[in-house]
């Protein structure tokens, strides 16, 4: 079983990287990839807790805006952490989202809704990736909201009045820095139609172009209808086809390898990074 994009809690999963290593060993996962939004922190301790039996791949999920603000999220697995124009991209994206998070709370205020940077902070574990999820915590533990999801539901999403974007990359860009360090660029859940306005079919074009590898395709957010569109895509560029969980702890309902990828699909990928650095014990 094959796993390639999964959280821990130096994003907004809830595991500590430990955890989630050590959860994926006992599933049985063959593959496993730590992608922590804009964020390599995660990496030493997960390599660290890793035993034999399962091989980890590195990564990121880098936020990106496309034209329009359309959000999208590109999966970097593979490439150097030392590579400096890709870690001051993932700082700038991180420092953002914390005047990003004062814009949101200071419209939750106006609307009646208390809550502070603090509180949010307060569901943050040390050196972690800030952003909505850990919102979404405060607000539970102040009693306005039930689960993440129906923060989300009601107050986060991506259309709502209280919603602000961050600083982030185009897609073509965080494609040109992964690659430009070594690793292999996969858009994760392109048609997620129902988080909010998506990229359209031409606009593959482009992110082929820049050096695009792979198309997360069997993702939960992915209706059929929407999976037969990106297959037809990816069969188009001749890119990797993947499945993955998107797995978040208990910070989502998504359970580890829900969604796997095809042993030849990731060897296909894999080929692709300029080096072989899949962590083996
Ligand atoms: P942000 O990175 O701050 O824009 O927040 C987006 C993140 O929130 C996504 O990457 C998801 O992990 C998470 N998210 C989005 N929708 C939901 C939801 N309905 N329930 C729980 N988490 C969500
Ligand atoms: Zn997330
Ligand atoms: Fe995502
Ligand atoms: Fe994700």
């Amino acid at each position: 079983m094959i796993d390639l994009h999964t959280h821990s809690n130096i994003s907004d999963g809830t595991d500590s990287p430990r955890e989630l290593i050590l959860k994926a060993q006992s599933a049985g996962i063959s593959v496993l990839a730590l992608t922590d939004h804009d964020t390599t922190s995660g990496w030493q301790e997960a390599c660290d807790s890793l035993t034999s039996g399962m091989d980890l791949v590195l990564g990121a999920e880098i936020s990106c805006q496309a034209e329009g603000g359309i959000s999208v999220h590109m999966l970097g697995l593979l490439f150097d952490s030392e590579n400096q124009a890709l870690q001051a991209e993932l700082a700038k994206t991180r420092e953002n989202r914390l005047s990003r998070m004062d814009r949101i709370i200071e419209k939750l205020n106006v609307a009646g809704i208390e809550i502070t940077i603090a509180d949010v902070m307060a569901q943050l574990s040390d050196g972690a990736t800030l952003g909505r999820p850990h919102l979404a915590d405060a607000l539970i533990a102040k009693g306005h909201v039930n689960s993440r999801e129906d923060a989300f539901t009601a107050l986060l999403h991506n259309q709502s009045k209280y919603y602000v974007a961050h600083y982030s990359p185009t897609p073509e860009d965080a494609i040109r820095l992964i690659k430009a360090a070594g690793g292999v660029a996969v858009i994760a859940h392109p048609y997620a139609s129902h988080r909010g306005r998506v990229i359209t079919a031409e606009s593959f074009r482009g992110l082929v172009d820049a050096g695009l590898d792979g198309i997360e395709v069997d993702h939960r957010d992915h209706s059929e209808t929407e999976k037969a569109s990106l297959l037809r895509v990816a069969y188009s560029y001749d890119l990797a086809i993947t499945g993955a969980s998107d797995y978040h702890g208990s910070g989502k309902i998504n359970k580890l390898a829900e969604n796997t990828t095809e042993l030849r699909q990731w060897e296909k990928l894999e080929l692709r990074a300029n080096n072989r650095r899949v962590v083996r014990k």
